[in-house]
């Protein structure tokens, strides 16, 4: 992309934002970033501008944003904010950090998507490549952002991005190589006009640009996707865990094998994956079918998988405390991701769940919660809700503070149960975000006698 000289407003000081101006100015453009936050909450951010000699403006948008040949929209930024809409208005052309970056990558584009699983994906796929000797980065909604790397990789390199279906919001020619779509449930519908239907276009639109040398990787049993196609022409090579495909990757006898017009592969048993549950397996479908794609064998494929721990505040072992496990699942932040926690253990839960309600309905694992979970631990502002909701489904008990929590969890366990954070709620009304809520619930677990 040519950019010498162009001026590139950019809406949004953060982690995209930033490595957006960037990008920008080391590839001859003139950046002007903007963000409606104050000063003092941007302020590293702010420094970073400054120390890269980039024009920014903070508490609001000024004319100037719309003096620029393009536009630049962060993924925090809802695709109906006024300064959006008005530069619509003026017809400046508007695209996503995500947008901006990929027209500077060489390399070869893995692009992942899904309402869960994106991150554990993406840096599995990363961990498996790198360890098999390929020359990988993963970047996007997690660590760096695209724009920070994009004019780095090299055309033999590969970059598995984790994106979100904000960041799809505002794309034209984006095109990854290997797009993948792992689940779509409702969730952030908050940003959709509570439409389901706009949550799932946004998600499929990562395949809008592919052609038939692309390929469409997705979970074959999601309504959604089925339902929602809109390229006939991409490849499609879906994975399942219940059905045996021609073209696919599938589970078949407690092994995951790769059909290619079926010719299968064995690639390893489902119990060399190191990480644990039934989500689990279908992410790793998802890496085995782009990793054999990229050239690698099925043994490189197992050696990954063997070893890869997973990500921090997903399904996180913490500690065993007298025979009790503590598990840190801070990340589940929707009930379906509760779901898949609640199926990966054997073991009685005491299941600390709750803090900022995204209109959740748990009826989903209400049979589960019955079956599977001794007592339910509620914290945050969602507590009452969830008291009332579980009421003759599992003994409820609300605490206020983390700390009551996790003792009232050690408390109530036996020898062999399993405590697990996983909360179905943000975080915002008690912690500043999923980590901190993560890193919080260890410490106080590390800390118990
Ligand atoms: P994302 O980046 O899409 O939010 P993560 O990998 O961070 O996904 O996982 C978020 C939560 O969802 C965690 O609680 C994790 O255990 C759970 N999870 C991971 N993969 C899946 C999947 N394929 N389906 C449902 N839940 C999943």
């Amino acid at each position: 992309m040519q950019i010498d000289g162009k001026k590139i407003s950019i809406i949004g000081a953060v982690r995209s934002g930033i490595g957006a101006a960037k990008l920008a100015k080391r590839s001859g453009g003139i950046p002007f970033v903007s963000d409606a936050a104050d000063r003092s909450a941007l302020a590293e951010n702010l420094e970073t501008l400054q120390a890269a000699g980039i024009e920014f403006e903070t508490g609001g948008h000024s004319e100037r944003v719309y003096d620029c040949d393009f536009m630049i929209v962060s993924p925090g930024v809802p695709s109906d904010a006024l300064v959006v809409k008005e530069a619509g208005a003026e017809n400046i052309e508007i695209m996503s950090e995500l947008e901006f970056a990929s027209r500077f990558c060489k390399g070869t584009i893995v692009g992942i998507t899904g309402t869960n699983g994106k991150t554990t994906t993406t840096t599995a796929l990363d961990f498996v490549l790198n360890k098999a000797g390929k020359k990988s980065y993963s970047a996007g909604n997690i660590g760096l952002a695209f724009s920070e790397i994009a004019d780095k990789v090299k055309e033999d390199e590969i970059v598995s991005l984790e994106i979100s279906s904000f960041q799809l919001d505002f794309i034209s020619s984006f095109k990854p190589k290997y797009s993948v779509i792992l689940n779509i449930t409702p969730d952030h519908l908050d940003r959709y006009e509570n439409s389901l239907q706009k949550y799932i276009d946004s998600k499929m639109k990562i395949t809008s640009n592919q052609n038939e040398n692309d390929y469409f990787i997705y979970w074959n049993e999601d309504k959604f996707i089925a339902e929602n196609k809109i390229n006939s022409t991409v490849k499609e090579f879906p994975f399942s865990f219940e059905n045996k495909l021609t073209n696919g990757v599938f589970v078949a006898d407690n092994a995951i094998v790769f059909s290619n017009n079926g010719e299968e592969e064995t690639v390893c048993k489902t119990s060399d994956i190191r990480l644990k549950g039934k989500h689990n397996l279908m992410n790793s479908l998802a890496v085995t079918a782009v990793a054999k794609f990229l050239g690698l064998s099925g043994e490189e494929i197992k050696n990954g998988l063997s070893e890869f721990a997973g990500v921090e505040h997903r399904l996180e072992f913490v500690r065993e405390l007298n025979g009790v496990i503590f598990i840190n699942d801070s990340k589940a932040t929707n009930v379906d991701s509760v779901r898949y926690a609640l199926q990966s253990y054997d073991n009685p839960l005491v299941l600390i769940l709750g803090g900022k309600d995204k209109g959740n309905d748990y009826a989903q694992i209400k049979e589960l919660v019955r079956k599977r979970v001794k007592k339910i631990i509620a914290i945050g502002s969602s507590a009452n809700k969830i008291a009332e909701f579980f009421e003759g489904v599992a003994p409820v008990e609300i605490k206020v503070k983390m700390e009551d929590a996790v003792a009232g969890g050690y408390q109530t366990s036996d020898k062999g149960d399993v405590v697990l954070l996983s909360p179905a709620c943000a975080s915002f009304d008690m912690f500043d975000n999923y980590e901190h809520r993560g890193k919080v619930f260890k410490k106080i677990v590390m800390e118990l006698q």
